[in-house]
């Protein structure tokens, strides 16, 4: 349907009414979205975004944690255009490639530290995280250890939403009515310096968290254990990011205990962090498996990877008498359409130093919103560079949460969405991770809109009696 002047009303509204009618979102809140249906959204612009009443507001969360050039790139536009021409799809399976495909894989293996230089594709992160788990498994069975299967993952963490990524996830109110595979997993404390015990430093709380891996190790047996998947700042349960020394001397157990370690990097690359992987660059740890997605392709078409150490492809890459296969794979598995959107993604990103620009406001974003502490129920503001988040209690010296009912996140996501500022709510807990086209302007704007949101939101809690 092409919209013009006098349909794009009506077309608009019929729009909202078939969503309402025939789409099952993701993360669905009925109790909500039976009432109200959705906010149709239909164009963007760097880190703009409009509704159907073409109400322009910032999209202070980049989609998803994924626009990371920005919408609406014309560049990125017309090179998709170009490659469906040529070639949208055609299968990667056994003795067949793209260009794009090859190309994309080199230029991940170029990126990503140590020995990862093989790279198997899908579609997005839950994908990419399940097989990571697949491709561990099968290397420690062609090595002879089959027991070598348990896998660590951390309370808070997000890994996905396919059966066994939601199963890794450790938010465990987002597994309830679902009977996932949570067999093989062992969550461990999240590193949550904000929520650590009051009695603690920061210092003696790392330790504690190393010395609880440590012992589940140790109670599992080493040689049950497969892996550790670990994004390196938790994004989805609540931007938390781990004391100064808590990767490196997790990453050192793991090596100690033969656990491999993935580092799940679907948020924290592609610039966020102000580098395009952030594992080496900016937290000097060296995974043997890494997984990106969102930021890979800047949401312009859903791609993900999986990319994997030297020693490892070795191993599974070795033919084996009895089948010769190694039987994992994707219709969409090295997308033709997808790896050109990757290789076009990051070939802007280095050209406008994407990184450097995060790396010199990230910073300044921060400072800004920090003001916000001074506010009485913004009890901290955390992150790094265009991965922040703020956290509500209702007490500062106590850090007594508000109760849930009282939805203070979600009431200051829609404070915020009244005056053009899009984020988003995670309990008692709001995100920004724009584009990572924001300047200044845009930074001061949200902090300011920011401010205004909270203040309203107190004044009708304390109106409401809850403060
Ligand atoms: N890992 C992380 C760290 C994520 O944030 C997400 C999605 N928010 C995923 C994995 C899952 O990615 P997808 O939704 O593309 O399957």
């Amino acid at each position: 349907m092409i919209f013009t002047k006098n349909n794009i009303s009506s077309d608009l509204e019929r729009a909202w009414q078939n969503d309402k009618d025939h789409v099952i979102h993701p993360y669905a809140n009925y109790e909500r979205f039976h009432e109200d249906g959705s906010v149709v959204y239909t164009k963007g612009d760097r880190h703009f975004i409009y509704d159907d009443k073409d109400r322009k507001y910032l999209d202070g969360i980049a989609g998803l944690w994924c626009v990371n050039i920005g919408h609406g790139n014309v560049e990125m536009a017309a090179h998709i255009g170009e490659q469906a021409k040529n070639l949208a799809y055609f299968n990667t399976f056994e003795d067949a490639t793209s260009p794009s495909a090859a190309n994309l894989a080199a230029k991940l293996a170029s990126l990503c530290p140590g020995s990862l230089n093989h790279v198997f594709f899908g579609t997005g992160g839950s994908m990419a995280n399940d097989s990571a788990i697949k491709i561990v498994h099968y290397y420690f069975n062609m090595l002879g250890m089959p027991k070598k299967k348990k896998i660590l993952s951390r309370n808070l963490g997000y890994h996905g939403s396919t059966y066994l990524a939601h199963a890794l996830t450790g938010i465990s109110s987002t597994h309830i009515g679902f009977d996932l595979p949570k067999d093989m997993i062992t969550y461990l404390s999240a590193p949550y310096p904000y929520r650590r015990p009051d009695e603690m430093t920061i210092q003696e709380f790392c330790d504690s968290l190393i010395e609880e891996m440590e012992h589940k190790i140790l109670e599992l047996g080493p040689e049950t254990i497969a892996c550790f998947i670990a994004e390196p700042i938790m994004g989805a349960g609540g931007v938390i990011v781990p004391p100064d020394g808590y990767l490196i001397k997790a990453y050192e157990l793991c090596k100690k205990y033969n656990i491999l370690v993935i580092a799940d990097e679907v948020v924290t690359a592609f610039g966020r962090l102000g580098h395009l992987v952030a594992s080496k660059e900016k937290f000097d740890v060296q995974p043997d498996i890494i997984v990106l997605a969102k930021g890979l392709s800047s949401g312009y078409i859903p791609l993900g990877a999986t990319v994997i150490s030297e020693t490892i492809h070795k191993v599974i890459s070795r033919p084996k008498p009895e089948n010769p296969y190694f039987s994992h794979g994707f219709t969409y598995s090295g997308h033709a359409l997808a790896c050109a959107t990757g290789l076009k993604n990051i070939e802007i990103m280095e050209r406008e130093d994407f990184c450097g620009h995060v790396r010199t406001v990230g910073p300044y974003f921060k400072k800004q919103l920090k003001t916000l502490e001074d506010l009485p129920v913004v009890g901290e503001v955390r992150g790094s560079h265009f991965m922040l988040a703020l956290e509500y209690v209702k007490d500062k010296r106590t850090k007594e949460s508000f109760p849930a009912e009282i939805n203070i996140g979600k009431r200051i996501y829609h404070s915020a969405k009244k005056r053009g500022l899009i984020i988003r709510p995670i309990g008692p807990i709001n995100v920004l991770s724009p584009p990572l086209t924001y300047d200044k302007d845009a930074i001061d704007e949200t902090v300011d809109i920011m401010k205004k949101s909270i203040l309203e939101t107190m004044n009708d809690l304390s109106k409401e009696g809850h403060l």
